[in-house]
């Protein structure tokens, strides 16, 4: 059962069903505009979910969608939770240079503290694109101001990841740590276990052993992430796409809502700065 000693961390990517990864090959960015946007009837209902659970969050949020959303955003930080940055375009950082990576990350982190008044210490790569090939993007965030990132996904995966990586918290620059996306150690292999298709995918009585595991065995905080399109049968269905990309983008969308009701039910929540930053500069001595 909960160990109710231990908090984990409840995450949301801010972006809309047409601005998914998986979908640029089919989907030009030109068109984003004449899309129908759902973010915020979705980011509502999820508002209403954590009030409900009397619980905060972290809400990764595009600059895209907080330029278009700006009442969305600053509902969110006045409802007690942390706004972080999921950059500005959702391009993935290993596709952009550095000159791009900056400028996207530093526009961004301008619209939300713009919004919010708040200073936006948290950062997510789109489709966690930080690893081996590309961790100068490390620096980049600290020398913008971040004083984390949540952008390493130390899994195997065709689009993303980084195995080999540390699976909790760690210094990843100088005045920024990362903390990744929580996988499960098991028969010598990281795997998936806090979020996304996985969640949706797997049976939830299994979704909840692998983070109490993570929470007993490792007694660390789990990362947990989903999108606001998650909980949202009812988007438009995107035609002409690969099967694998529509089974990973449909699968079990119909429960998640309810799922997340258990989620919620069953552990404690919390958002990322206040449950990992207070501990890292404690760690640091000062
Ligand atoms: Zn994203």
């Amino acid at each position: 059962m909960p160990s109710p000693s231990i908090t984990n961390a409840l995450t949301i990517d801010v972006e809309d069903y047409f601005q998914v990864s998986a979908f640029a090959p089919y989907i030009a960015r030109a068109d984003w505009e004449q899309r129908e946007c759902r973010v915020e009837r979705n980011v509502d209902r999820i508002l209403a979910l954590l009030d409900e659970h009397d619980t905060e969050a972290t809400f990764f949020t595009l600059g895209w969608i907080a330029e278009r959303y700006p009442q969305l955003v600053r509902r969110i930080a006045e409802q007690g939770h942390e706004v972080a940055s999921h950059g500005y375009g959702h391009q993935r950082a290993s596709e952009l240079s550095r000159a791009e990576f900056s400028a996207d990350i530093q526009r961004a982190k301008g619209v939300l503290e713009g919004l919010t008044g708040q200073e936006v210490a948290g950062y997510r790569a789109p489709s966690f694109s930080i690893g081996t090939a590309n961790l100068w993007a490390l620096d980049s965030l600290a020398r913008a101001g971040h004083r984390y990132s949540s952008s390493i996904y130390p899994i195997r995966h065709d689009h993303y990841g980084m195995p080999d990586a540390p699976r909790f918290m760690h210094q990843a620059a100088d005045g920024l740590i990362e903390i990744p996306i929580t996988t499960l150690r098991l028969f010598n292999r990281n795997l998936p276990s806090s979020g996304g298709g996985y969640f949706r995918l797997l049976p939830y009585a299994l979704s909840r052993w692998m983070l109490q595991r993570v929470n007993d065995a490792d007694q660390e905080s789990a990362v947990f992430y989903f999108h606001p399109w998650e909980i949202d049968p009812g988007q438009p269905r995107i035609a002409g796409i690969d099967r694998r990309t529509r089974f990973r983008h449909y699968v079990n969308i119909q429960r998640m809502e309810g799922r997340l009701q258990s989620l919620l039910g069953d552990f404690k929540w919390g958002r990322m700065d206040r449950l990992f930053l207070d501990r890292a500069v404690a760690a640091a001595g000062h």
